[in-house]
């Protein structure tokens, strides 16, 4: 049994009116922004499922028989839930700066901080070219930026971080008093509005121009910017900062909606969460799936979930993550599914579950069909 999937669209402001109505071949622009596609069972926004009287939603069908969906193993390893959530991202302008907690970080954190108790580790495989900021510099590469900029306020900060290292610079600069983080991104805006002919300059000049004043566009000027091409996989690991800035990306991410932010929001920054599960080590890694191969299977990195994308092309192939559940999402041309006992076909942007219990699975057409399972080995 494959279960077709209703998306669920999320209007945030900073969504695109065209670029996912394009993609689904709806009219557009649409009438409200369309920022996100979720395509899973997450109790915020769950998938509503089948026909007529037998509407559900996702969740609901899981818990109904959590081993025929879930197989053994994903119910015992993650609590009777469908541990990862697809998604399709539309920003047609910046996102918060963010970071999301590990497992370990979200049981342990105060009550209140977060929503679930759950981790959010993300990648993206960007099916446009994809701006991004991902991962902080390295603390010579922030002091030489400022120095270049001649930004002095925020040069002062770095000298007074020296010895103590890149949280310690995050740190005094959200934790910096009003009228010294007014200074500062004044500073940095000002420097950068005369650099516009480095992209990372450019790119910050452009984005504080939609959150005037906000200090996030001093945080920015810790970050590391990239624009990367369609089909690149960007692997987000817990505690990593980043902020989607323009494009569309298919995001996979574990079954979480908890958000740590550190600017570019007007939402209130919990500055000591965020300095408890930032992570300035680790480099974010940027790859292209190899050409020519039909079927890839993106790296395993946590349990929680893995990618793989299938370019069928005349061939009948067979969709990886057998006994495991998955999710298929077909983008550009369509796709059919066949268990065996029944075909699906699958349009552009649209979506279909397939319970752990459905042994063979294998696809056709002309589309590219990205497959979510989970990332337990076996
Ligand atoms: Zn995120």
């Amino acid at each position: 049994m494959i279960v077709r999937l209703e998306p669920r669209i999320r209007d945030y402001a900073w969504g695109s009116r065209t670029a996912l109505a394009e993609l689904a071949g709806r009219p557009s622009p649409t009438e409200s922004p369309e920022a996100e596609m979720w395509m899973g069972a997450h109790e915020a926004s769950p998938c509503v499922v089948g026909h007529h009287d037998d509407r559900t939603t996702l969740d609901k069908l899981i818990a109904a028989d959590p081993i025929g969906m879930l197989g053994e193993t994903t119910v015992t390893q993650f609590q009777r839930r469908l541990p990862f959530l697809l998604k399709l991202l539309a920003p047609e302008q910046a996102l918060s700066i963010q970071a999301h907690p590990s497992r370990e970080e979200a049981l342990t954190a105060p009550t209140g901080t977060y929503v679930d108790n759950w981790p959010k580790p993300e990648a993206w495989l960007t099916v446009t070219e994809f701006e991004m900021f991902a991962g902080t510099l390295a603390f010579d590469e922030i002091r030489s930026a400022a120095g270049e900029l001649q930004c002095q306020r925020f040069g002062e900060l770095i000298e007074a971080a020296a010895g103590s290292g890149v949280k310690q610079l995050l740190r005094s600069i959200l934790q910096a008093e009003e009228s010294v983080q007014r200074e500062l991104t004044e500073e940095v805006v000002r420097a950068c509005g005369d650099r516009r002919d480095h992209p990372h300059y450019e790119a910050i000049h452009r984005i504080a121009a939609q959150f005037p004043g906000d200090v996030g566009a001093a945080v920015l000027l810790t970050m590391r910017h990239h624009v990367v091409p369609a089909n690149s996989y960007v692997f987000l690991p817990a505690g990593v900062l980043h902020a989607a800035v323009h494009g569309v990306t298919v995001e996979i991410l574990a079954n979480s909606d908890n958000v740590v932010r550190a600017g570019l929001t007007p939402k209130r920054i919990d500055i000591t969460e965020l300095l408890r599960i930032v992570d300035v080590h680790r480099p974010v890694v940027v790859e292209e799936p190899p050409s020519g191969v039909r079927v890839h299977s993106f790296p395993v990195d946590v349990p929680y979930f893995q990618l793989h994308q299938v370019n069928p092309g005349t061939q009948l192939e067979e969709v990886p993550g057998r006994n495991k559940p998955r999710i298929v999402l077909c983008i550009g041309g369509t796709i059919t599914l066949d268990d065996g006992v029944e075909q699906i076909e699958l349009g552009p942007a649209q979506s279909c579950f397939v319970p752990a219990s459905v042994d063979h699975l294998h696809c056709s057409g002309d589309g590219t069909a990205y497959v979510a399972t989970t990332g337990l080995v076996g």
